[in-house]
């Protein structure tokens, strides 16, 4: 990944016409932590002024002096959790963004990568223009300022038929909340209601917190404007094929959102049985990677009669770890997240369903970490297929050459984690199991097939 720009995968939310409406956003927020542990931000409107704060770390750190969220009053509210792999140096690459242009006040949240940003950038900077940030957001924030059109709405609209690539975002004026979504859809975004008002999110799993009821998707290439006086959408993109990220529904959603339209529960578990077809195996009991790959665990035990156990706890308080390289207590990484329960894998031939292998590292430690209390094989399962390539539409994955299944088979890849066997999900069992036809989906990081072309730069594809 270059470092001058930042790669997120990241949460949105936002209110309109609900009364405390950074209270409500926080905690909306609070249920998309899972989509960025970086950092948070929440921005406000009284209608008469904006307000904001943002901070590193977790949502409930930033917000947890209760004065941070009194200094956010209004009827309106939008906010960001945002996960990258830069450090400390990122404070200003915080989420929202809150620009002034032409005596307006304008925030915005982004959850995606786009993919011209490269070329919009130098195009800018040539003109004049002077970033604040590494982001790709801040070129939107530019392309609006330099709208002639007078509303917000017309201005955020000819920006963004400027740019290329994933953007689910939620902007806020003095007035209106506007939720948008690119053409081809890659990351999801919801519209609920609470009460008399509207709220927006990542995935639906925020309404449910915040006693909101689910209405619809923001559509792929709506613009949709929510103001006191009622809502307006548009679609002002030339119209293109859907592109819905898969790995939403493999690693990123939690499976108690819906998102694309279908339960995230519904088609991990729809994974897992799939997976158990395709990879059958004589064992004595089954057990997830927690807990990302619980719900794909449980289709597995079903489809295989293969007795579903928890054979691995996790540690929930592990942040962000800091492990002093002298610290020589072998696999301690791991250790620190996962602890396996000897009494479940002991003298047992065991199955472990996770969600995908992306470096191997993980995988390699935990069947080690198996083998070592007692079970007697272990046999690994990925209810994805080999990931092969980087995500350059917002999911923060390492370079190509950092993916295990770039350039070894399956065999070599089994030989390195040390399984008795190992088997992936195929791409046609994987998108067979969503109710949409296949060609919906991007499926990019499996197949190298990517629905809308990247940057290269020196040769190699831009973000590596
Ligand atoms: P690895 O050791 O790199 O193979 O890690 C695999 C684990 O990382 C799996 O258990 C996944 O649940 C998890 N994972 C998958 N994708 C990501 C991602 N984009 N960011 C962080 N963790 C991920």
């Amino acid at each position: 990944m270059s470092a001058s720009e930042m790669h997120d995968k990241c949460g949105l939310f936002g209110a309109f016409g609900v009364p405390d409406s950074a209270q409500v956003t926080y905690f909306g927020l609070y249920a998309l932590q899972h989509r960025g542990q970086e950092s948070a931000g929440i921005v406000s409107s009284d209608s008469k002024s904006i307000h904001l704060h943002r901070g590193m770390g977790l949502v409930n750190r930033v917000f947890r002096d209760p004065q941070t969220i009194e200094r956010l009053p209004g009827n309106s509210a939008i906010g960001h959790t945002r996960y990258s792999t830069t450090g400390a140096s990122s404070l200003t690459n915080i989420q929202p963004f809150l620009i002034t242009y032409r005596q307006k006040k304008l925030a915005i949240a982004h959850n995606g990568n786009l993919t011209n940003s490269r070329t919009l950038r130098t195009e800018l900077e040539a003109d004049g223009a002077i970033f604040q940030t590494t982001s790709d957001t801040e070129i939107i924030l530019h392309l609006v300022a330099r709208s002639k059109k007078e509303r917000p709405l017309e201005s955020i609209c000819e920006a963004l038929k400027q740019v290329k690539g994933a953007f689910s975002l939620v902007l806020l004026t003095k007035d209106s909340l506007i939720a948008v979504r690119d053409p081809q859809g890659f990351r999801p975004l919801a519209l609920g209601r609470l009460k008399d008002g509207y709220v927006v999110a990542s995935e639906t799993c925020a309404f449910d917190l915040v006693g909101a009821e689910y209405v619809r998707e923001i559509e792929p290439g709506e613009v949709l404007e929510i103001k006191k006086t009622g809502t307006e959408s548009v679609k002002p993109f030339a119209k293109a094929k859907h592109a819905f990220c898969i790995f939403e529904y493999i690693y990123f959603s939690r499976p108690d959102s819906k998102i694309f339209g279908e339960n995230v529960d519904k088609v991990s578990r729809r994974l897992g049985r799939q997976l158990a077809l395709e990879h059958p195996v004589q064992a004595d009991i089954v057990i997830g990677i927690p807990d990302s790959a619980n719900t794909a665990t449980l289709g597995y035990s079903e489809a295989s009669g293969i007795r579903f156990e928890i054979g691995l706890i996790r540690n929930h308080y592990v942040g962000r770890t800091f492990i002093d390289p002298e610290q020589n207590i072998r696999d301690l990484d791991v250790r620190v997240k996962f602890n396996p329960v000897r009494g479940v894998l002991e003298g047992r031939r065991v199955v472990v369903v996770d969600d995908s292998i992306v470096r191997g590292t993980t995988s390699k430690k935990l069947i080690q970490m198996i083998r070592d209390c007692g079970a007697t094989e272990v046999h690994f399962r990925s209810s994805s297929p080999p990931i092969i390539s980087p995500c350059y539409y917002g999911i923060d994955m390492p370079t190509t050459e950092e993916l295990i299944a770039n350039d070894k088979s399956v065999e070599e890849i089994r030989a390195y984690l040390g399984a008795d066997s190992l088997g992936y999900l195929s791409v046609k069992g994987m998108l067979g199991m969503n109710s949409l036809p296949e060609e919906n989906y991007c499926v990019g990081c499996f197949t190298r097939d990517y629905p809308v072309p990247v940057e290269k730069r020196n040769g190699k594809l831009f973000l590596e």
